[in-house]
C-alpha cells in the first residue's frame, strides 16, 4: 500500500480533524483509501433534463429553468423560503427550511439554473424541497453521472454532504496514479477478460463519463472482489495439503460390503451412491479430505456417513460423529448401535453428561483403539479425548464448522495428520452461495429424497380457523398419530415469547384435558436434563402432543409425528420454517404441516409462506430465502468475510463468480505456489489480504 493511500484523511484539503472525527466514527473511514473504496452508493444523471411538466413525485430530476420570483415566508417555529422556477413547459415551485440566508442570498431573479431534486406533493401542488442548485452556465459542459455518497446526519452539520464529498475525490483522485495505486490483476488476467486497470475502475466508479464505463468499473471491481477472495481460499487449500498428508483408506474391505449385503434396510438412492462414490474417491488418495455434504432433511446423509465410517473401520482407523445437541447425538448412536448389530463394530457415547466411571473406561478404549465409532456431542472435542488413531471426524447438522474446532480437530491427530472431515449440513444452501463461503471445502450434493416419502402437505390459516384446527389434531390423535406445536423464540423479546408459550398450553389444556391427553412442553428456560427427558417421552409416544420453541429444530426423528403446527409463522425465517416441516414426514403416514399466521402480513412474509406451501424442496427453498434476506443474514455467512464484498452480489453475480472461481482453480493447478513471472503480483495482494499470515496452511 502506497503511502499516499495509508495517509491519514485529516490532513486532506476540505476535511480536517472535525470532519475526520465522524467520517471515521459514523463510517469507518480514516486513510485516503478507505475514502476511495467506500463506493457511491447511487449517481445523478446529469445528461438528461426532464422538462417541468414531466416531473413526477418521488423520482430524482434535473430541471433546467429561469428562476422567476423569491419570498421568504416568516412562520412562527421555522422560515420558509419558496422560489418559482420555469422552463419552455411549465412552472415549479422550490422551498428550503433549512440554510435559508446562504440561498436566498445566492439566487438571482432571472438567471438560469440547473436544478436537481425529488419532487413531491404538497397541499396539491409540486415542490421540491432543498434542491440542489448551480447556475446553468457553469453546467453546460458537464456531462457526466454525479456521485452520491452514503453521509450521516452529524457529517451534514458539519456540512459534509455529498457535494462536499465529491470535492474531496476530485483532490484525491488527482493525485492517484499507477505508482501510488498499482495494479492489483496480472496482465494475462486483465487482457484476457478485457478488464479496465485498477487506476481507471477508481476513477471511473466515483465519476463516470457515462453509463458504459460505469459498468465497466464495476465489472473490474466485482471480479476482483471475489476472484480474490476464491483465491485466498483455494490458495491456502492448496498450501494446506502440501504440508498436511491425509490417512489413505485404500481398502474396501470386510466391514462395508458386509453392512452393504446383509445389513443395509433399504437400497441407496442414485445419489447416495454417487455421494458415497465421490467421499470414497478422496478417502482414497493421500490427500486430507475437507468436505460438506449438502443435503434437504431426510436425504439420508446419516447412512453416508455410517458408511463412511465403516471404510474407515476397514481401514484400521477410528471415526467420530458429533451432533449439535445430546439428544440428537444419542438418537444417531441408537439407530448406529441397532445397524451395526452383529458386525463386531464397536461405538460408544459420550457426551458432558457421561461421567464417573463409564467417562474413564470409554476414554481407557478410545486410546487403546478399542472403540471404533464415537458418537456424541461436540463437547467430545474439549474433553481430554484422546484416540489411538482418528482417520474420520463427521460434523452433522452444522452450517460451518469454526475454525477453532476444526484446529482442536487437528491436535487430535499425530505427525500432522488431521483426520478427514466431512460436515453435513443443517439446511441446504444455493450451490453458488456454497461456493462462495465454502470455497475451501468441496461439496457433495444428494440431491434426491429415498422413493416412497409422501409429500408433506403444507397449509396456511389464520386465527379464525382455530377450532377447524383443534378438530384436526383430535381426528389424528384418535388415529394414533403425534403432533408438534412450535412457537417462535427471538432472543429480544424471550420475555413474551414464553408468554405465548405458556398462554398457547394453556388452550390446549382445554381442548385436549389430562388424563386423556398428555402433553409435553420444552423450552430454552429449562433445564438441559427435563428438556430431554420432555422430549425422551415425546419420542416414546407416552405424549400426544409437545409444545414447543424452536429447541427442536434439529435433527430430532419421531417417525410417529405426523402434524406440525406453527405458531406466529410470519416469524420465522425460511430456512428454519423448511426446517421444523422436516421434523415431519418421517413415517408412512400422510404428514401436514399447518401454517398459522394473523390475517395481514407484510409482502416478505407472504412471500415466504407461499414459498413453504408451493413447495417441499430444500434448495428451491433456500434459492427463495438468498433472494429475500440476501447472503449476509444466511446462517453460516457470517465469519465468512462475504460482507466484506462492496460491490459484488452473490444473488446477481452468479457469472462472475464462476467465471472468477474457474480461473482461481486453473491459475493454482499450472502454478499451485504463484512463483511464475505473471502471478508475483497474485501472491503479493494476496500477503495483503491475509496479514500476518506466517503459517498458510493450518487455518483455512
Ligand atoms: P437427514 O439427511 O435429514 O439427516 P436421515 O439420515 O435422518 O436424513 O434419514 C432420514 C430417514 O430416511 C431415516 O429414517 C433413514 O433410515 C431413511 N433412509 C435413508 N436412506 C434411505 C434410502 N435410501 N431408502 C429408504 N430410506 C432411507
Ligand atoms: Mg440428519
Amino acid at each position: 500500500m502506497s503511502e499516499f493511500l495509508e495517509q491519514d484523511i485529516t490532513y486532506i484539503k476540505g476535511i480536517g480533524p472535525l470532519r475526520a472525527e465522524v467520517l471515521k466514527e459514523d463510517l469507518g473511514l480514516a486513510t485516503v483509501y478507505d475514502l476511495l473504496i467506500n463506493y457511491p452508493f447511487r449517481y445523478i444523471d446529469k445528461s438528461v433534463v426532464t422538462a417541468i411538466k414531466d416531473v413526477a413525485t418521488d423520482f430524482p430530476v434535473q430541471l433546467k429553468g429561469v428562476l422567476l420570483s423569491k419570498k421568504l415566508i416568516k412562520a412562527s417555529r421555522t422560515n420558509i423560503l419558496t422560489a418559482t422556477l420555469k422552463d419552455g413547459s411549465g412552472f415549479i415551485e422550490l422551498s428550503w427550511f433549512k440554510g435559508i440566508k446562504y440561498i436566498e442570498k445566492y439566487l438571482e431573479i432571472g438567471k438560469e439554473y440547473m436544478v436537481y431534486g425529488k419532487a413531491n406533493s404538497y397541499r396539491g401542488k409540486l415542490t421540491i424541497a432543498h434542491p440542489e442548485m448551480e447556475s446553468a452556465g457553469s453546467n453546460e459542459l458537464k456531462n457526466y453521472f454525479e456521485p452520491v455518497y452514503s453521509g450521516t446526519e452529524r457529517l451534514n452539520k458539519l456540512n459534509f454532504d455529498s457535494k462536499a464529498r465529491r470535492k474531496v475525490i476530485k483532490i484525491i483522485l488527482s493525485r492517484l496514479s499507477d505508482s501510488n495505486l498499482p495494479e492489483t490483476l496480472p496482465t494475462y488476467l486483465i487482457k484476457k477478460l478485457r478488464l479496465c486497470s485498477r487506476l481507471q475502475s477508481v476513477l471511473w466508479i466515483h465519476f463516470p463519463p457515462d453509463a458504459l464505463k460505469l459498468e465497466e468499473a464495476r465489472r473490474r471491481i466485482k471480479f476482483e472482489e471475489v476472484f480474490y477472495f476464491q483465491l485466498k481460499m483455494l490458495f491456502n487449500k492448496s498450501q494446506r495439503s502440501l504440508k498436511y498428508k491425509g490417512h489413505r483408506f485404500e481398502k474396501v474391505g470386510t466391514y462395508l460390503n458386509k453392512f452393504y449385503s446383509e445389513k443395509l434396510p433399504f437400497e441407496l438412492t442414485n445419489a447416495q451412491k454417487r455421494v458415497i462414490k465421490e467421499i470414497r474417491a478422496d478417502l482414497g488418495s493421500a490427500m486430507q479430505m475437507n468436505r460438506l455434504l449438502q443435503g434437504d432433511v431426510g436425504s439420508g446423509k446419516t447412512m453416508v456417513g455410517l458408511m463412511c465410517m465403516l471404510i474407515a473401520k476397514d481401514n484400521d482407523y477410528q471415526s467420530v460423529l458429533m451432533a449439535p445437541t445430546e439428544i440428537l447425538a444419542q438418537q444417531h448412536f441408537n439407530s448406529i448401535t441397532e445397524s451395526l448389530k452383529g458386525l463386531g463394530v464397536r461405538a460408544a457415547f459420550l457426551s458432558g453428561s457421561v461421567k464417573g466411571k463409564t467417562r474413564k473406561e470409554i476414554l481407557h478404549h478410545l486410546k487403546l483403539g478399542t472403540i471404533d465409532i464415537l458418537i456424541g456431542t461436540h463437547a467430545v472435542l474439549e474433553n481430554p479425548v484422546e484416540f489411538k488413531n482418528l482417520g474420520l471426524a463427521i460434523i452433522d447438522e452444522q452450517h460451518r464448522f469454526g475454525v477453532m474446532q476444526r484446529s482442536r480437530l487437528w491436535n487430535k491427530s499425530k505427525e500432522n495428520r488431521p483426520p478427514h472431515i466431512l460436515v453435513m449440513t443443517a439446511t441446504p444452501i444455493p450451490r453458488t452461495l456454497a461456493m462462495t463461503i465454502y470455497g475451501d471445502l468441496d461439496v457433495s450434493i444428494i440431491d434426491e429424497l429415498p422413493p416412497g416419502r409422501k409429500k408433506i402437505h403444507t397449509i396456511h390459516k389464520t386465527e379464525r380457523h382455530r377450532a377447524q384446527i383443534i378438530e384436526f389434531l383430535h381426528r389424528e390423535i384418535e388415529k394414533g398419530r403425534q403432533i408438534y406445536i412450535v412457537y417462535p423464540l427471538i432472543e429480544e423479546s424471550e420475555k413474551l415469547d414464553l408468554a405465548d408459550l405458556q398462554q398457547g398450553y394453556e388452550r390446549l389444556l382445554n381442548h385436549f384435558p389430562p388424563p386423556k391427553f398428555k402433553i409435553s412442553i420444552v423450552h430454552g428456560r429449562m433445564k438441559p436434563h427435563d428438556k430431554d427427558q420432555e422430549m425422551q417421552r415425546f419420542a416414546e409416544g407416552t405424549t400426544h402432543i409437545m409444545v414447543a420453541t424452536t429447541v427442536i429444530e434439529v435433527g430430532v426423528n419421531v417417525p410417529n409425528a405426523s402434524v406440525m403446527v406453527i405458531e406466529n409463522t410470519e416469524r420465522f425465517g425460511l430456512s428454519q420454517l423448511h426446517q421444523l416441516r422436516g421434523r415431519v414426514g418421517r413415517g408412512a403416514e400422510q404428514s401436514y404441516c399447518i401454517l398459522m399466521s394473523s390475517y395481514k402480513l407484510s409482502k416478505e412474509a407472504r412471500t415466504r409462506i407461499n414459498t413453504m406451501v408451493e413447495s417441499n424442496d430444500g434448495f428451491k427453498i433456500a434459492e427463495v430465502d438468498l433472494k429475500l434476506r440476501g447472503p449476509g443474514d444466511i446462517e453460516g455467512t457470517r465469519q465468512s468475510g462475504i460482507k466484506e464484498f462492496k460491490l459484488f452480489n452473490v444473488v446477481s453475480d452468479q457469472n462472475i463468480l464462476h467465471t472468477s472461481r474457474q480461473l482461481a482453480l486453473r491459475i493454482l493447478e499450472e502454478d499451485p505456489g504463484l512463483q511464475g513471472d505473471g502471478n508475483q503480483v497474485l501472491l503479493s495482494r494476496l500477503m495483503y489480504l491475509n496479514p500476518g499470515k506466517k503459517d498458510w496452511g493450518r487455518i483455512s
